[in-house]
């Protein structure tokens, strides 16, 4: 246990943080990204070793559940080595926020490199609701997601462990 927790000023423990590893995605949902997307230049986005190196300290200031996110955390390019060195630091809940998109060839690796478990949201397509939802180019990606192992329900946000 560490000596000196994080608490914030009511005194509570930091237990859980949200890294946000990319301002990017590959879908371009309307309630959250517009089609021409200013994204933030490059040299202000922290690199993957400084990333594992805010976690360190975080864990080490007692936090024990970690989440990445994004954007869409699968677009950054090399996450698996990311993953792999968060995957060291012992946590007693590591996680991802993935909108799905490429967890046909991402979730066993993921899985593989520590990762406990993985939040997807699916929110079905249809001509109702074509302005919020992800347009029907991507509803196969979704279904993939609706086929990897666990259950994922329609129009919900679900946690599925590995
Ligand atoms: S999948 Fe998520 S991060 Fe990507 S555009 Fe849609 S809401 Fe935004």
């Amino acid at each position: 246990m560490p000596q000196n927790k994080l608490t914030d000023r009511f005194g509570r423990t930091v237990n859980y943080v949200r890294l946000s590893v990319t301002d990017r995605c590959d879908f371009r949902c309307v309630y959250c990204m517009a089609e021409d997307m200013t994204f933030l230049p490059r040299q202000q986005v922290l690199t993957l070793e400084e990333i594992a190196r805010v976690a360190r300290n975080f864990v080490d200031l007692g936090t024990e559940k970690i989440r990445l996110t994004g954007g869409e955390p699968l677009v950054r390019k090399d996450i698996l080595e990311l993953v792999k060195e968060i995957g060291t630091y012992g946590l007693r809940d590591f996680a991802m926020t993935t909108n799905g998109s490429q967890l046909t060839t991402m979730a066993e690796p993921l899985r593989k490199a520590g990762m406990h478990r993985r939040t997807s949201a699916w929110i079905p397509w249809t001509p109702t609701n074509s302005a919020t939802s992800p347009a029907p180019a991507n509803c196969h990606m979704c279904w993939t997601v609706l086929m990897l192992p666990g259950k994922l329900a329609s129009g919900a946000s679900r946690s599925i462990q590995w």
